[in-house]
């Protein structure tokens, strides 16, 4: 074994190289010494994608049940296959993450979900509460730290893309750390819409908690959202969490390909952009014209009038130009995530409309792996029809989304508030299922 540094910051790791029968292992260890034994062997269980390296029981904590109970390993393994498929699909440089809990008696010396192979989750030995970034460990209300595992695998994920780093690293340190923070969480909250909005043998338990804590976050989010509205929209103040308000927005509004389309435009990753991000608003521009692509609208209005975004108007129509073609290089529905076989389901099969509850209009789709004639409707609690959406032939494909119900019935009507019924037929297979809207005027 070889230390590579010895640590001379509170944030630094001890990485070592390590050699094993003279080949060098992929990737670094952590090594903590502590000033005295905390008593603790760790393990890892195993999985494809992620290996976890963690006690089974520390401090009393049954880490080996939690970890059980809320399948921790197995959800951050499917985070990770869907952030390959989403964030980065032709990373090449490492292929499996760990993430290893670091135990800590020193407060200087705590980390709270570092980032790197391996993620370091950090434990400080003899603290009640809020001591580790892997559980929450509030001894009422034990659970997983979802967002902080699945922001730092955003954050391995985009910063291997060399396009992301050239988009990130000129303008500003505030908006470079706005873009870097919070499109790292964009990779976690993709995870977590790739976890509820597609089907998965992820089981109840786990699917509430992880959408219980990452709708926490979207509070946050919407709540620094508001703030900064309040505050006059002043773009030099934006920073992570706005921007992630806004990018739920665009979610609400637009579903989720938006997302996926915005990392689009750093791919190929290895691939330099060909626009000098050298001002904040070109920056700015980018993020806008990614997000114009994608929903085929115009979207510079909005995000000038409603979040205050700077436009460079010299440099949109090549940058629009060059992010029109990367989001149009990739297909959403055909990369999508039915590909790949932890999370492909047999069968035509409807989908939890996204989003929902939702005003004025939500997104139905369809994962279709048989060509066949396919029947979708809207129902009211009484089983009547509201509106026919689509009676139509369609190709199959991975993951489609077939047709966005706008709130209105067959006459053209909004209807009121509630509970309606998506239902879809499709003729290779009869009922391809039935989901809950929920309008909320
Ligand atoms: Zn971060």
């Amino acid at each position: 074994m070889t230390a590579i540094a010895p640590p001379t910051q509170h944030w630094e790791t001890p990485y070592v190289d390590v050699t094993v029968d003279g080949v060098m292992a992929g990737n670094s260890a952590v090594i903590r010494v502590n000033a005295f034994d905390v008593g603790v062997t760790h393990r890892r269980p195993p999985a494809s994608n992620v290996t976890f390296v963690m006690p089974d029981v520390i401090e009393g904590v049954d880490l080996a049940a939690l970890t059980a109970q809320y399948e921790v390993v197995h959800a951050t393994d499917a985070a990770f296959l869907a952030q390959a498929i989403g964030v980065g699909p032709d990373r090449t440089d490492w292929t499996t993450q760990y993430l290893v809990l670091d135990v800590a008696t020193d407060p200087v010396t705590s980390v709270c979900g570092a980032s790197g192979n391996p993620v370091r989750l950090g434990w400080l030995w003899g603290q009640a509460e809020h001591n580790s970034c892997y559980i929450i460990n509030d001894p009422a209300n034990r659970r997983p730290q979802w967002f902080v595992m699945w922001h730092e695998l955003g954050h391995n994920f985009t910063c291997s893309c060399n396009a992301f780093n050239m988009f990130l690293w000129t303008p500003s340190p505030q908006h470079n750390s706005a873009y870097g923070e919070g499109l790292a969480s964009l990779g976690a909250l993709w995870s977590w819409r790739m976890a509820m909005d597609y089907p998965s043998d992820l089981g109840a338990t786990a699917r509430a908690d992880i959408d219980g804590h990452f709708c926490d976050y979207w509070g946050n989010f919407q709540n620094a959202l508001a703030d900064y509205k309040a505050n006059g929209r002043d773009y030099a103040t934006i920073d992570a969490d706005v921007l992630d308000g806004i990018l739920m927005e665009m979610w609400g509004t637009y579903g989720v390909k938006c997302w996926f389309d915005l990392f689009s435009t750093f791919l190929p990753s290895q691939e330099a952009i060909p626009v000098a991000m050298d001002s904040v608003e070109k920056q700015a521009t980018w993020f806008v014209a990614a997000m114009s692509a994608s929903v085929g609208e115009d979207l510079r209005e909005l995000f000038v009038d409603e979040y205050g975004f700077p436009i460079d108007e010299d440099a949109w129509p090549e940058i629009m130009s060059v992010v029109q073609d990367r989001v149009d290089a990739r297909d959403f529905y055909s990369v999508g995530v039915g590909e790949t076989p932890a999370l492909a389901v047999a069968g035509n099969r409807l989908l939890p409309n996204v989003p929902n509850p939702f005003n004025p209009s939500t997104s139905i789709g369809f994962v279709i792996e048989k060509a066949t004639r396919i029947t979708l409707g809207v129902y009211d609690l009484r089983g009547r029809l509201v509106r026919r959406l689509m009676d139509a032939e369609v190709e199959p494909r991975s993951i489609r989304t077939l047709c966005v119900w706008d709130g209105r019935n067959s006459l053209g009507r909004l209807v009121t508030s509630g509970n309606y019924f998506s239902c879809g037929l499709s003729a290779a297979e009869g009922i391809a299922g039935v989901r809950k809207l929920v309008l909320v005027r």
